[in-house]
């Protein structure tokens, strides 16, 4: 049998470098949101977003955090735009040995971006004035999970073994297959 479709909420930050002019306000929001207790207080070491800026290049680079990563990559990246080249991982989203970005200064541990987990919307994306983070949500189709399904229908017959017994199901799952 095709599997059923359900949607699932895609939700995604869309930057566009062009606007951003490098205030840091999305540093600050969400270095203070992540901070303990809530708006505690502002480091921007301990922010998910990071704003990369080489002043003699004259170019600014929202940064999200994106996954963890225990080794340093075997390949790096370098990156050449409007003829200015840039540092290999300037851009790279992971937390890594190679440096400091993304990591809680006290305790050293990985930095995640997690959306603002429990907010409407992403705090930098609503205290960016600049427009430079849009955040978009979208519907998409997934496939639901046949191994979900299968838990979901054991748990219905485990409750209805309960309340009549096993050998009553039997009978009942065996006269229905008489009746085709
Ligand atoms: S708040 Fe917006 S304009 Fe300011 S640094 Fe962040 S992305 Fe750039
Ligand atoms: S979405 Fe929230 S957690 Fe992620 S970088 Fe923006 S303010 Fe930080």
């Amino acid at each position: 049998m095709a599997d059923e479709k359900k949607t699932k909420t895609i939700k995604s930050i869309k930057v566009d470098v062009d606007k951003c002019n490098g205030c840091r306000a999305c540093e600050v929001i969400c270095s203070s949101f992540h901070s303990a207790p809530k708006y505690s207080s502002n480091n921007p070491a301990r922010s998910r977003i990071r704003v990369i800026h080489e002043p003699l290049k004259d170019i600014y680079v929202p940064i999200y955090a994106g996954e963890y990563t225990a080794s340093e990559c075997t390949g790096r990246d370098k990156y050449v735009i409007e003829g200015k080249e840039y540092d290999e991982c300037a851009f790279c989203r992971a937390s890594c040995p190679s440096r400091d970005l993304f990591k809680e200064p006290d305790s050293g541990l990985p930095l995640t971006c997690d959306m603002c987990e429990g907010e409407e919307e992403p705090l930098c994306a609503k205290w960016c004035l600049a427009d430079a983070l849009i955040y978009e949500e979208r519907e998409e189709e997934i496939e639901e999970d046949e191994k979900e399904k299968r838990e979901e229908m054991e748990i219905g017959l485990e409750a209805l073994v309960k309340e009549h017994g096993l050998d009553k199901i039997i009978d009942a799952v065996a006269r229905m297959a008489e009746k085709g």
